[in-house]
C-alpha cells in the first residue's frame, strides 16, 4: 500500500458510478494526494462496470502507480441470499415459528437491506477504520452538490467544488470514461439485480441485457422455490420478476397485463394472480395499482 505525507493516508472511496469516479479523476487532475481507493464489489455489477474499473485502475496506475483496492465478500451475493444459515436465536425461532427455511436471506427488502451493508459499506468501512487506525486517514466521498444533505463527517470534494451529477457525468465522458453507454441507457448503474430500482429501469434491463434478465429469472424460481410467497421470495412487493416479465412481454405486444387476487375454494388466503386477460379487477385499475409498487 503506498503512502505519500507522514502519518497522512487519503482513502478514496469508488462506487464505480459516475460521481466516485469524477471525483477520483479530478483529484488527480488537481494533483491532491491519493494514497488507496478502495471498490466493493458486490459480484452484481453489469459487465460495463467491470470494464470501467479495469480503465479507472490503469489510469489510476499510469498516473500515480496505484491500483485499486477491491473488496469482495467472502462468499458473495447469492451465498448471503441463498445460503447463508441463520445463527441468531431470535432469527432461527422466528423463522421455525414462520415456516421460512433456516439459510438465506432472500431478496433484500426495505426492512431487510442486507446487501448494502454486507456487500459495500461495511467491506468500505472496516478498511477505512483501519487506516484511520494506522493513519491520520482522510476519506473522500464522491456525493455532489446537488445531493450534499448526504453528507456526514468525510471529506466531500464534489461538493466543495460545488459539481453537480450533470457536471460529473460529462466530466468523466470528457476524459474518454464512458461505461461502455450504460448511462445512455440506465439512471442507475449498480447492481443490475437490484430489487430497489425503478419499474423502467428493469424493464430496460430486460431489453438491453436479456443474458442479466436471464440470470434474474432463475434467481426469482430459486427464491420461490425456497421461500415461497414471503417477502423473501418475491423480488418486491406483489411481484415476481416473473410476473414482471410476463407484464413487459404483454406490454410489447401490446395486450394489457393484469394482476389480481382469488381465493381459491377451500384456501385460507386469496391467491395472487397474474394475468394478461381482464380479469377480476378491470385492467386499467390493475395495471393502475401495480405502478404503484415500483
Ligand atoms: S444496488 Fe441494490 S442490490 Fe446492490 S447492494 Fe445496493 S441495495 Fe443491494
Amino acid at each position: 500500500m503506498k503512502k505519500t505525507g507522514k502519518g497522512d493516508y487519503h482513502a478514496v472511496s469508488l462506487s464505480g458510478g459516475k460521481d466516485s469516479t469524477a471525483m477520483l479523476l479530478m483529484m488527480i487532475e488537481k494533483g491532491m494526494p491519493v494514497d488507496g481507493v478502495f471498490w466493493a464489489d458486490t459480484g452484481m455489477e453489469f459487465p460495463e462496470m467491470y470494464r470501467h474499473i479495469e480503465k479507472v485502475d490503469a489510469y489510476l496506475f499510469r498516473e500515480r502507480g496505484l491500483h485499486i483496492h477491491v473488496l469482495r465478500h467472502p462468499r458473495g451475493f447469492e451465498w448471503l441470499m441463498f445460503d447463508e444459515p441463520k445463527q441468531k436465536k431470535s432469527a432461527v425461532e422466528r423463522r421455525i415459528r414462520d415456516g421460512v427455511p433456516l439459510c438465506g436471506n432472500g431478496w433484500p427488502g426495505i426492512r431487510v437491506r442486507w446487501c448494502t451493508g454486507q456487500l459495500k459499506t461495511h467491506l468500505i468501512t472496516k478498511e477505512v477504520n483501519r487506516l484511520k487506525g494506522e493513519y491520520n486517514a482522510v476519506s473522500y466521498v464522491g456525493i455532489t452538490y446537488d445531493e450534499q444533505e448526504r453528507c456526514k463527517g468525510e471529506r466531500y470534494p464534489l461538493v466543495e467544488w460545488q459539481v453537480t451529477e450533470e457536471q460529473a457525468l460529462r466530466y468523466c465522458y470528457g476524459k474518454g470514461f464512458d461505461w461502455g453507454g450504460l448511462y445512455e441507457i440506465y439512471h442507475r448503474c449498480s447492481c443490475w439485480c437490484c430489487p430497489f430500482q425503478r419499474i423502467d429501469e428493469l424493464r430496460k434491463l430486460r431489453k438491453h441485457h436479456p443474458e442479466l434478465w436471464g440470470r434474474m429469472l432463475e434467481m426469482d424460481a430459486r427464491a420461490l422455490g425456497q421461500f415461497g410467497e414471503t417477502p423473501l421470495g418475491m423480488f418486491r412487493k406483489g411481484w415476481t420478476v416473473g410476473a414482471l416479465d410476463e407484464r413487459f412481454e404483454a406490454e410489447e405486444q401490446g395486450r394489457k397485463f393484469c394482476r389480481h387476487r382469488k381465493k381459491e375454494p377451500g384456501a385460507e388466503e386469496p391467491a395472487l394472480l397474474f394475468c394478461t386477460e381482464t380479469g377480476i379487477l378491470g385492467a386499467d385499475a390493475a395495471n393502475q395499482e401495480s405502478e404503484g409498487f415500483l
